[in-house]
Formats: structure tokens, sequence, C-alpha cells
């Protein structure tokens, strides 16, 4: 499996993760990278959500299903922000500390799974793409 490090690094994130960490928060690159490979990526193919992370094991979901140009570097942007909140302000769920690194990072900041239109207009979006792909779930 993928860490986080080099999923970044293929979405060219990594300088950027790196350098708002270090510049804007004052950690060590070193401290930085041993969280950034200490995740793991993972694709996940629920309806439900686009990106999460889950900071018992460790490890990065984002959607395998197709995004619309430029929504899947907001979603890993909205959830490396949940990793930062998470690793070094100790905060979960999309509160200020969230918030503050959505702002560093440069995400938007607003695109939640809580944000039921734009969960159900990506998700249009994609079964119109492709409307073969089987993004439903079971007796959804
Ligand atoms: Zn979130």
């Amino acid at each position: 499996m993928k860490t986080l490090e080099s999923y970044l690094r293929d979405h060219k994130l990594l300088k950027h993760a790196i350098r708002v960490a270090t510049v804007e928060l004052g950690h060590t690159e070193k401290s930085v990278l041993e969280i950034l490979r200490a995740y793991r990526m993972k694709p996940c193919t629920s309806a439900k959500f686009l990106g999460r992370v889950n900071y018992r094991t460790k490890t990065f979901y984002i959607s395998a299903h197709e995004f619309q140009e430029g929504e899947q570097v907001e979603v890993i942007l909205h959830e490396l922000a949940h990793v930062y909140a998470g690793e070094f302000m100790h905060e979960r769920g999309h509160g200020r500390a969230w918030k503050d690194m959505c702002e560093l990072l440069g995400s938007e900041g607003t695109r939640t799974s809580e944000d039921a239109k734009w969960l159900e207009a990506a998700l249009k979006f994609k079964h119109t793409r492709a409307p073969n792909h089987s993004w439903r779930r079971k007796g959804r």
C-alpha cells in the first residue's frame, strides 16, 4: 500500500504539504515526514464519502471514483487538513484547527461529506460520466 508521502508526491502536493507544516506551523521536516510515512493511502469505493481519515489505523482514504476536474485536489487537501489537525492539534472533525489547516493548505474547507448537495452533485457527475460504473452500493 502507498504511503501518504508517495501519494502526495504523485499528485504534486508533497512539497506544498511539507512547506505548510514547516514554514507555517514550525514543525521539523523530519517530524512531518514521519507522519506522512505513517499514513497509508487506500482508495475507497463508498458512495457515502469522497475522502476519509482513520486516525487509529492511520489510513487516508480517497474515493476511487472519477473526479470532476480539480475536485480530487480539493478532496486530498480537505483530508490532509484532517491529518494535520488531528496529529498536530489533536482535533477531529470540522472544527477550528481543521478550518485553519484548510486555509493554510489552500483548501476551500467547505466541501465536506456533510455538505450533501455537493456530494450528491459529485456522485451524479460520476454516474453521468460512467453509467456502468457501479458506484452505488447494493440495496441503495
Ligand atoms: Zn472532513
